[in-house]
């Protein structure tokens, strides 16, 4: 199954750029002596600047998909293009320069270290970048900035609440400047109104023109994306309406 975006940029009226181009994607996992195909064959372009939602039920696949879109795992066949990198057949140390400058991550726990304020964790992503003191320093104050948290720097995340805390999270996603913004179930441990402040700032970003791709349970979440996806028993297909 090749699903092609052929929907056209309305401003621009050109094709948008593909930023991925999956071809014959699987996956596959040994579980106790037996095989799982996690992903069986994905055939997927996603346009740049494109708002995906991935939905589906548990065990189809989701975070499978979005590891090897995170180049923190290889297919066990198939071919991945990010920009002009096969992430397939890349080595571990290009790999490792993918996710330092294109990638940026949000998980469902906000995986922000405890003892750091969010400045430091913010600050943590530039650590492989190589930029001088200031340039750092003024990068973390902008992205904090950018997720209304510019007067929550010194804040550890247990003075935080879980939307603040997650909007660290995508700050320290967004600091390196990334080509595209991979979230996994960015609003599953949030109640509705800091779902909603995490909307705002998915929605923002998406204006600006990055990339995002959003695996969800959460169909107010879905419905906010230009592209909607669903994947089951390790087959993508598209949902969008
Ligand atoms: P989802 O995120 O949609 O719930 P996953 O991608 O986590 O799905 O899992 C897809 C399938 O692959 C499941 O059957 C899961 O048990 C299996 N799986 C995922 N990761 C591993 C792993 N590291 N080792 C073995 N099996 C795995
Ligand atoms: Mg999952």
């Amino acid at each position: 199954m090749v699903i092609i975006d052929a929907q056209q940029d309305a401003a621009a009226g050109a094709p948008l750029e593909p930023i991925y181009r999956l071809a014959g994607v699987t996956r596959n996992y040994q579980q106790k002596g037996r095989l799982v195909k996690a992903l069986a064959g994905v055939d997927l372009d996603i346009a740049a600047g494109d708002f995906v939602t991935i939905q589906g039920p548990t065990g189809g696949g989701k975070s499978t998909l979005l590891q090897i879109l995170g180049a923190l795992d290889r297919p066990s066949t198939g071919s991945v293009v990010l920009g002009g990198t096969d992430i397939a057949g890349a080595s571990n140390a290009e790999l490792g320069m993918v996710r330092a400058h294109e990638i940026g991550f949000v998980f469902q726990g906000f995986n922000l270290i405890p003892t750091l304020s969010a400045h430091e964790n913010v600050d943590m992503a530039l650590e492989p970048l190589g930029l001088a003191e200031d340039e750092r320093a003024a990068r973390v104050r902008e992205a904090l900035e950018h997720v209304g948290l510019a007067d929550r720097a010194d804040h550890r995340p247990g003075e935080l609440s879980g939307g603040q805390q997650q909007r660290v999270a995508i700050a320290r996603a967004i600091v390196k400047r990334p080509r595209v913004l991979l979230a996994d179930e960015p609003t599953g441990n949030l109640d509705e109104s800091m779902r909603d402040e995490i909307l705002a700032v998915l929605e923002r970003l998406h204006a600006e023109g990055l990339t995002l791709i959003v695996v969800t349970h959460d169909s107010a979440v879905a419905r906010r994306a230009r592209r909607r996806l669903r994947l089951e028993k390790g087959t993508v297909r598209d949902i969008t309406r």
